[in-house]
């Protein structure tokens, strides 16, 4: 089973998207379990105070490096981390291959920054890796968190209903996915390919295969010379 914790300061924002459909089945069943942990419980003032003003001036807060150094130490003593991602605009980017890899991991880590982000030392100090979700700059790293667990959690064994299904997913064989129908046959005149009506299934595969070759090639070239 894979577990991922998460460290931020707001939780709260967490609880729609892993409260609901294929995260929350595969919470059930067991398949993975994700623990949010609130910043503030490892802070040790009366204010619980998470962040401060940056040394040297500027605009912006960032996160204190002592609650986040406590938060990490206690996870760490109750098990060791394959991972300890920082979310960060400046980190590798996401993809399938780094979904795949994250897929793997048996315990993750994952650190959403706030603010103007996280002092220098904490990343200096625990983080092993830093992962963007693409070149523009949200609030927080909890979206992105959220964004990498979906991708990551969708790709273990179990968790989607048609074991297939993760597989022929866009990017996996480094091609994007075939037009996809269902019914109606006709919609407004408008009428499904008939090779996917005719039960040859040979013929569909081959048809899938030209489909999702020429999609790409149109839209996405740089994956086709990615792969040479
Ligand atoms: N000052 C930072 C910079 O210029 O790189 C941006 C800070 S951003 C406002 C606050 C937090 O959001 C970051 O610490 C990071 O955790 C998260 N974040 C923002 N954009 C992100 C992205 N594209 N990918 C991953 N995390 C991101």
């Amino acid at each position: 089973m894979l577990r991922i914790d998460i460290l931020t300061c707001v939780p709260a924002l967490f609880a729609g998207p892993f409260s609901h459909s294929i995260l929350k089945r595969a919470q059930e069943k067991g398949l993975v379990q994700i623990a949010i942990h609130d910043l503030r419980d490892f802070t040790t003032d009366r204010h619980q105070q998470v962040d401060d003003y940056p040394f040297g001036g500027g605009a912006g807060m960032v996160l204190k490096v002592e609650p986040i150094a406590a938060a990490i130490r206690h996870l760490q003593s109750q098990r060791p981390y394959d991972r300890l991602i920082y979310l960060t605009p400046e980190g590798r980017h996401l993809d399938q291959h780094l979904a795949n890899e994250l897929s793997l991991c048996q315990n993750l880590l994952l650190l959403a920054g706030h603010y103007k982000g996280v002092d220098q030392r904490v990343r200096d100090l625990f983080i092993t890796h830093e992962v963007s979700i693409g070149d523009y700059v949200l609030s927080g790293g909890e979206l992105p968190a959220m964004v990498l667990v979906d991708a990551v959690v969708r790709l273990l064994p179990g968790v989607l209903g048609d074991e297939t299904s993760a597989l022929t997913d866009s990017f996996q064989d480094g091609l994007l996915e075939p037009p996809i129908y269902t019914r109606p046959a006709d919609f407004e005149g408008h009428r499904v390919p008939d090779i996917l009506l005719s039960g040859h299934f040979a013929q569909i595969d081959r048809w899938r295969d030209e489909q999702a070759y020429e999609k790409t090639r149109r839209l996405r070239p740089d994956l086709l010379a990615d792969a040479d």
